[in-house]
């Protein structure tokens, strides 16, 4: 690739990227499989020929970098994730992972802290039901027994999918010693660029998102168990229908979640009455309800609310209910220096801008979580769409991101090392 760096080479890299998986409607690249391992390596040859090295870790992460980096040096990290879910588009993840090579390709100038670039092997969860594994890898906060016990839904152990990669030279072997993974570099700091998969920038006519924090969430099965009648002997005032009761819930759960207001969301996402016949009043209901906020305390306090509400519905139409947390997140705080550092550059550049929450987990949770600084910086969606094959950003604005993270990373450089000269 000749010439320098510009928006057509980011219009370039991402629709070359969406050849890979591409599916007649949108992309299905789930994590170490033929067109996840074809989009790494075709990634790979495009930053050499930007004129960066490249190395993968055994989690099958991807890391464009300066040629001669010391291994264990510290460094800026940036990039996204690779896999999508099944049929997504072609910006979540793919924008973060194309910018971060452009990135560590245009560079900091000379004497600067290396910007390295990292494409990360499953974030979504949409191959393995446990997310992140890349980044937790790239961390090295996963363990021998999670390459047998993790699998996908054909059996297949994360394991012999990393074999799979292995074999197209997507991954390194794994360490036969206590710990399978070892960071390959010390992030001073990790930047992540995104499509904000939701329609606030747009509506509000914002250019970026600077995140200030990404969402928690907890997740309960619900079992509401009435009683199974004939629905035509049966009289209204008789009854004790799972399902209706189980409608009463999730009416209540959108009111819980209103009264608290941004950033509170509640959903059921999903509802399964049985027996499921016209002619029988529903005995039983499965819920699947997600509750998400950005102040665990809160979220705390929804959801013991929540669950307050829903036992007092099904008691009132003498219906049994279970409760189940199934599982949870901590809300994760962005590293405070950068918000202020991005807030401050955002105003020098004349960038509109908003600060916000992100209401989706993303890698960045997993570098923060770990102690590593960490921001990520959005841009808009139309209409919000994402995680279907509509999903899109118009190109200058995602070059605009580009270009913002460009100018951040140098800021933070700049003070990185005045910091570390004091
Ligand atoms: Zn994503």
């Amino acid at each position: 690739m000749n010439g320098p760096i510009q928006e057509s080479t980011l219009q370039e890299m991402i629709e070359g990227l969406r050849r890979f998986g591409a599916d007649g409607r949108g992309v299905t690249r789930l994590a170490y499989g033929p067109a996840w391992c074809e989009a790494q390596r075709w990634l790979d040859s495009r930053a050499r020929e930007l004129g960066l090295d490249c190395t993968v870790d055994p989690g099958g992460n991807l890391y464009a970098h300066p040629p001669g980096l010391e291994p264990a040096a510290p460094v800026i990290l940036t990039g996204s994730h690779l896999d999508t879910v099944e049929q997504g588009g072609a910006y979540d993840g793919a924008y973060g992972a194309v910018a971060g090579i452009l990135l560590a390709a245009m560079g900091l100038g000379s004497g600067g802290i290396p910007v390295v670039a990292y494409v990360s092997a499953e974030e979504e969860g949409s191959r393995f039901a446990s997310a992140f594994l890349g980044a937790r890898s790239m961390l090295g906060m996963a363990e021998h027994a999670d390459l047998d016990s993790t699998q996908d839904s054909a059996g297949v152990s994360w394991r012999a999918a990393l074999e799979f990669a292995r074999e197209r030279g997507c991954a390194s072997p794994v360490h036969a010693g206590p710990r399978p993974f070892e960071p390959l570099f010390r992030p001073r700091m990790e930047l992540e660029a995104h499509i904000e998969q939701g329609p606030v920038l747009e509506a509000e006519q914002k250019e970026i998102g600077i995140v200030t924090s990404i969402i928690g969430f907890r997740r309960v099965e619900i079992r509401i168990t009435g009683e199974a009648r004939h629905a035509g002997t049966t009289p209204m005032a008789m009854r004790k229908d799972a399902l209706v009761a189980a409608a009463e819930c999730i009416w209540s759960a959108e009111v819980l979640a209103i009264e608290h207001g941004d950033p509170a969301v509640a959903t059921v996402g999903r509802a399964e009455a049985r027996p499921g016949a016209f002619n029988v009043v529903p005995g039983e209901c499965e819920l699947r309800l997600d509750a998400r906020h950005s102040d665990s305390a809160v979220l705390g306090t929804m959801l013991s609310e929540l669950e307050k509400r829903f036992r007092a519905i099904a008691e009132r139409r003498g219906a049994k209910l279970d409760w189940k947390p199934v599982s949870s997140h901590a809300p994760v705080a962005m590293s405070a220096d950068m918000i202020t550092e991005a807030t401050a550059l955002a105003g020098e550049m004349v960038f509109s801008f908003k600060k916000m929450v992100s209401g989706a987990g993303h890698d960045s949770m997993i570098f923060a979580g770990q102690g590593v600084p960490s921001m990520m910086v959005f841009a808009p969606s139309h209409r919000g769409i994402s995680h279907h094959p509509d999903e899109f950003t118009p190109m200058t604005e995602l070059w605009e991101g580009v270009r913002f993270c460009h100018a951040l990373l140098a800021r933070l450089a700049r003070r990185d090392a005045m910091e570390g000269a004091k």
